[in-house]
């Protein structure tokens, strides 16, 4: 999306070796399955519970499967014959679902536990997983002017209830794997990742997504006010979905990583009424801002320390925040018309 340098990937892949993307009806795997296509890569396998009229992405050319992946014969069936396994399926969404809906959150260990099993009988080369900055202990996160979490941070442990132990446990499956069993495993800590083709309406939409809405829907009934969840002093990084997926690439094709969490995120850090100030900004309206002090709002503050991923990747995610959040906004724009108008528009309600 801009002219940056990008980094090379030492990968160790046939452009006809068979990847394996599960979670690719939803936003961050729907967009690497596109980046492997866009890259040449011809076998492609995409995965995800959804029936597919309800993927947010479907991309020509790539074999696409309606699966639950917490069904043991499922996941055999999914990495069947795959050089590259991408597990990127979990039920999550943002805050106003993680802190409902823990039972759910728990439950994609699942997901993990046969993915893992599965991959590993099938000999697969490199496994990577998909886990989060909710994965660190959440003594450390009690103040919107935080010191940036190290991987060293997850522990001792105090996770996010319900979905970061999960995603803890999830990590040490990994290890445990190519510790006892040799299997090559690659373990992201997303930070906060948002662009287009992501969930912007239905519960399980997050703040970037959730704001944007907000203000287009604002200017489309001539609404003055927008409420904001929390006291908008919780701060946060945000990383654009290209940087996340270009990372998840060399993540994947760096041996130094083996079984070795790593923060994927931007370390620019922005307050929520900062992130409100710049969604006005792009869609040209100021709104009188509400507080509602009962909403789910997370920990105060997070932001991800990226001394590792420099060191080891010489790179980190950088799209500018204003550049990423003005492509969101103008493609969740463009979903808002559009249904408004009758169209179809892929909504992950809950
Ligand atoms: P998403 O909800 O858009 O995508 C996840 C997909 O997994 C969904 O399409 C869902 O239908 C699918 N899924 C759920 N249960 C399944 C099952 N049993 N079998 C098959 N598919 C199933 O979420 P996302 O934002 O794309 O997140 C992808 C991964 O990244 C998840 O593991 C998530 O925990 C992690 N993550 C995301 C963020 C973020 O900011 N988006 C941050 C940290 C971690």
């Amino acid at each position: 999306m801009n002219d940056k340098q990008t980094p090379d990937v030492n990968r160790d892949l046939k452009k006809d070796d068979l990847i394996v993307i599960a979670g690719a009806g939803g936003f961050i795997a729907g967009a690497l399955v596109r980046y492997f296509h866009d890259l040449g890569f011809s076998r492609i396998r995409a995965i995800d519970k959804k029936p597919l009229p309800h993927w947010y992405q479907q991309v020509p050319g790539v074999e696409n499967l309606s699966l639950d992946l917490s069904e043991k014969v499922n996941a055999i069936r999914a990495v069947e014959g795959a050089v590259e396994v991408y597990n990127l399926a979990a039920d999550m969404g943002g805050m106003g679902f993680i802190e409902r809906f823990r039972v759910e959150c728990l439950r994609s260990i699942l997901i993990n536990t046969h993915m893992i099993e599965a991959s590993y009988n099938a000999g697969i080369k490199r496994y990577f997983f998909s886990s989060s900055a909710c994965a660190y202990n959440t003594e450390l996160q009690k103040d919107p002017n935080v010191r940036a979490l190290k991987e060293s941070d997850a522990y001792p442990a105090m996770a996010e209830r319900g979905y970061g132990w999960e995603k803890l446990l999830s990590e040490m499956f990994c290890e445990e794997y190519w510790a006892e069993r040799g299997m090559k495993t690659f373990i992201a800590r997303f930070h906060n990742v948002y662009g287009p083709y992501g969930t912007w309406d239905g519960g399980r939409e997050k703040a970037p997504a959730a704001m944007c809405r907000k203000v287009i829907e604002a200017k489309d009934s001539g609404a003055t006010e927008i409420i904001i969840w929390g006291d908008g002093h919780q701060t946060r990084s945000f990383m654009y979905i290209d940087d996340c997926v270009l990372g998840i690439d060399l993540i994947t094709h760096c041996d130094e990583l083996i079984a070795t969490p790593i923060n994927l995120g931007s370390s620019d850090l922005v307050s929520i009424n900062g992130l409100v100030s710049l969604v006005e900004k792009i869609g040209g309206i100021k709104l009188e801002r509400k507080y509602d002090l009962e909403a789910p709002t997370g920990v105060a503050g997070r932001n991800s320390d990226n001394t590792f991923i420099q060191q080891v990747l010489k790179w980190e995610p950088n799209t500018p925040l204003d550049i990423g959040m003005q492509a969101t906004y103008s493609w969740i724009e463009q979903q808002f018309v559009d249904r408004k108008a009758g169209k179809n528009t892929v909504i992950d309600r809950l």
